[in-house]
């Protein structure tokens, strides 16, 4: 019988390798987050350019939102006590947003309207609809009896004063910077974006545009990659060197990656990771700097390689990470170690994508050893459907699918089990 360790294909022409054992996933992103040191730099941008951005301070409220006691309503601010003894109320002022009031009288009424301050008397709110003005419209009646507190937004109910309202390491959201807004920031520290070089590596890879689909040499493969790895650096908001396809010879890439480490934090390349001889990565990397080559213990995804190179003694180092040539295996080991790598270079705090439990309704009879991420998708009645074609080369999967089921080494899935989903939207923003 073949002994499994020893590739056949390498076995002639270099030493034999020791297969090392596979790394459970959260070991390795363990050991791959302690290297991503935040970076130093910090930029003040306008709080209109930062979504996507990573705050580099706390946001502290040196105010009270809302900064009075308002109406939530357009109707008329009473005195509920007066209520008791009467339905009919004199209307002594008019309180538009923007304005203010005074204090009210007994038996009086504050023509008011939305996001108006509650003048000082006043303890509820009755709806313009239920009232019924008077013809003197001097005066309203009130249909209901209104209840003390009834429509008013407290002062400070959104943000108290010294509040931390967003805290440093924080990515922003939209809402997140209507939030900062609302307390008086108009601008923003936040880090620099993480700089990366990316390539691409495989001599049968053809740009798309280059050569028409009816002229494509036998054994080209169009290059997809590219393109979503450009993509999904993008929304991590990275500054992207896009250095192409380098061909399958180790000067070629020893020379890429000393071209790519000049003026980066990243160099992230697809393929030639693996053992065989036409994958030039490891030793290229090794000739410029350290490599861990790590067989990561799930599917898709196995081949994976973390790295430092350093271009001159005065740079500081670029790091290095290799995914897999397959594109499932890329877009997937993208999602689960370079987001949150590149996130943590960033400084964000909080990197895990969040998990939700799901039903899954379809079988999985035959579960691999190593931990599985499976393409799926949420179904309108609930519960989740499987891609039909699991292989790591089927990209159809990922855009049929909506998420991936992380499914624990060795377990089956019958319909009705539940499993762990993490949606797209977690991994990919
Ligand atoms: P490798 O990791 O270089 O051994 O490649 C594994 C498989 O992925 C091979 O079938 C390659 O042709 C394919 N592949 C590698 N790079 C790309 C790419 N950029 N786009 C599409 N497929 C690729
Ligand atoms: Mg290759």
């Amino acid at each position: 019988m073949l002994n499994p360790a020893v590739p056949l294909k390498s076995a002639a022409t270099s030493p034999v390798p020791v297969r090392q054992p596979l790394r459970p996933l959260d070991e390795a992103l363990s050991e791959l987050l302690a290297m991503a040191l935040s970076l130093a730099d910090l930029e003040r941008v306008s709080t209109f350019d930062a979504d996507g951005r990573v705050l580099a301070e706390d946001l502290i409220s040196s105010l009270d939102v809302p900064g009075h006691d308002n109406s939530s309503m357009d109707g008329y601010a009473v005195r509920s006590a007066d209520l008791a003894t009467t339905d009919v109320l004199q209307v002594t002022q008019r309180i538009p947003a923007g304005s203010h009031g005074h204090a009210l009288e007994p038996l009086a009424a504050a023509r008011i309207f939305t996001g108006a301050p509650i003048p000082p008397g006043a303890d509820a709110v009755v709806m313009q609809e239920d009232t019924e003005a008077l013809t003197d419209s001097a005066s309203v009646r009130l249909l209901t009896v209104p209840s003390a507190g009834q429509w008013i937004r407290r002062q400070g109910e959104d943000v108290a004063r010294g509040a931390v309202v967003l805290a440093r390491g924080q990515r922003l959201s939209p809402a997140a910077l209507g939030l900062a807004a609302s307390i008086g920031f108009a601008q923003l520290q936040v880090t620099r974006p993480v700089r990366v070089a990316l390539f691409s590596t495989g001599d049968e890879l053809v740009m798309p545009g280059d050569v028409a689909p009816a002229d494509m040499p036998p054994g080209a493969i169009y290059n997809s990659n590219r393109f979503f790895l450009r993509a999904m650096l993008k929304r991590l908001g990275c500054e992207v060197t896009d250095l192409g396809i380098v061909p399958d010879r180790l000067d070629a890439t020893v020379q890429a990656l000393a071209a790519a480490s000049l003026q980066h934090d990243l160099i992230l390349t697809s393929g030639g990771v693996s053992v065989g001889e036409e994958d030039h990565i490891k030793p290229a990397v090794q000739t410029l700097g350290e490599l861990k080559l790590w067989q990561l213990a799930i599917k898709p995804g196995k081949p994976f390689a973390y790295g430092r190179i350093q271009s001159s003694s005065a740079d500081p180092f670029a790091h290095f990470i290799g995914l897999p040539g397959n594109p499932v295996s890329s877009f997937v080991t993208f999602m689960l170690l370079v987001r949150p790598f590149v996130l943590k270079l960033l400084g964000v705090t909080a990197l895990a994508p969040q998990a939700m439990t799901a039903v899954a309704q379809f079988s999985w009879p035959k579960a691999d050893k190593r931990r599985e991420f499976l393409r799926v998708r949420q179904l309108a009645g609930g519960g989740l459907a499987l891609f039909d074609n699991q292989s790591s080369g089927v990209l159809t999967s990922a855009v049929w699918g909506d998420g991936l089921v992380d499914n624990p080494p060795g377990k089956t899935i019958a319909p009705g089990d539940v499993v762990s989903y993490i949606p797209f939207s977690a991994l990919l923003s």
